[in-house]
């Protein structure tokens, strides 16, 4: 079963409402997809994370390299892309075009032998699973803080039993603003704050210090990936747990995260980190150094049906007779790639999501849709 033909789509919607987090602005939502065809016809779908025109001319450079080989030897194909990009890309986005075609990958192998990609790794561990919303991202308008407790209070209506709010407009903001999140969602939902790196690490142990009781169940990005050992002091300084690791790439990486006890949860994204055969990899990793992990997801329902199949898998850690519940990153902002570009559509239930059941990832692409978005060269 020979892979036959990769073809790359780059999807593009511009938003009504431009967002902002504690770096920049972002106006439109753009996705590179990939459809790897086999010489017998069967397809899967892949997705990588980051800027989708790279991604898609990563895609190109691999193709070469890996056309006629065996689509079902997946850790073949994924060893041969990652000795060809080894010499000049060793963390970045040429791995995302790497995830991108091993996600494929696993989806026309999960289509070949009719199972769930959660089988095909070794089981699922648990049948539903958890979401966080992530939104409160940051818009231009004078009553910010209003709006964003109205919006916390929608997530929390909806059922999410978590809710990841971004911080990084200064100490002050960050302090009034999570505290009035937090007293409007009560103690039955759980708060998350994602600084993107905005802070140093002094800037960083003064807003855990200030925010110390109020029971945030993870701080994420705290200050720049580069500082392991800032990551490090800060876990030493402060009750509230560390996350990081969505820029962070392959098993080499994390274990820089791992071996410096920078995070307390590790989020690989499935589409840039190495893909499913990767990040189970890291997973494997985390779990041995004691350290949780939370994917970073983002994207189409291709990433996200990625990330419940992976999720489904993860071994608790330490096992006990009522495991905690894995948590899901499901992003909630305006995004009509990740709501519509896949059937079926993903549903949530009471609070959960149903780990997917079809061969493969579970989901196809909506071919009007694609069409629809098709950034057209
Ligand atoms: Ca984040």
């Amino acid at each position: 079963m020979k892979i036959l033909k990769i073809e790359s789509f780059v999807v593009s919607q511009t938003l009504e409402e431009p967002f902002y987090f504690s770096q920049w602005e972002y106006k439109t939502r753009t996705i590179c997809l990939v459809r790897v065809t086999a010489d017998d016809g069967t397809y899967g779908w892949g997705e990588g994370y980051g800027p989708a025109n790279l991604v898609k001319a990563g895609i190109k450079f691999f193709n070469q390299y890996i056309l006629g080989m065996d689509a079902l030897e997946h850790e073949v194909v994924w060893q041969q892309m990652y000795l060809r990009s080894l010499d000049f890309a060793r963390r970045g986005v040429l791995l995302a075009a790497l995830s991108a075609i091993d996600i494929a990958l696993w989806d026309i192998k999960g289509k070949h032998y009719g199972l769930p990609i959660s089988a095909l790794m070794g089981g699922r561990k648990i049948e539903k699973i958890k979401p966080y919303a992530t939104g409160l991202y940051f818009t231009r308008c004078d009553a910010l803080k209003e709006k964003l407790v109205d919006e916390a209070l929608l997530y929390k209506e909806q059922g999410f039993k978590g809710i990841k709010m971004k911080v990084g407009l200064g100490i002050a903001k960050d302090v009034e603003f999570t505290k009035a999140i937090k007293r409007a969602i009560g103690d039955d939902v759980e708060l998350m704050i994602d600084s993107n790196h905005a802070y140093s690490l002094k800037e960083a142990m003064q807003l855990c210090n200030r925010l110390e009781d109020l029971g945030i169940s993870w701080f994420e990005e705290p200050v720049s990936p580069e500082h392991y050992s800032g990551y490090r002091q800060l876990r030493e300084n402060t009750s509230i747990p560390i996350a990081g690791g969505e820029c962070e790439y392959l098993r080499y990486g994390f274990l820089e995260l791992f071996k410096n006890k920078s995070v307390d949860i590790a989020q690989p994204d499935i589409c840039a980190a190495g893909g499913l055969t990767e990040v189970k990899r890291i997973a494997a990793m985390a779990n041995t150094f004691g350290v949780e992990l939370v994917p970073h997801s983002w994207g189409t329902g291709v990433a996200l049906h990625a990330a419940m199949h992976l999720i489904s898998n993860l071994d608790s850690n330490p096992g006990r007779m009522y495991d905690a519940e894995p948590w899901m990153e499901l992003d909630r902002t305006e995004n009509a790639l990740r709501d519509i570009m896949v059937e079926p559509l993903i549903t949530q239930e009471n609070g959960y999501l149903k780990v997917p059941n079809l061969p493969g990832l579970g989901v196809d692409v909506n071919e009007e849709m694609l069409e629809k978005y098709l950034v057209k060269e």
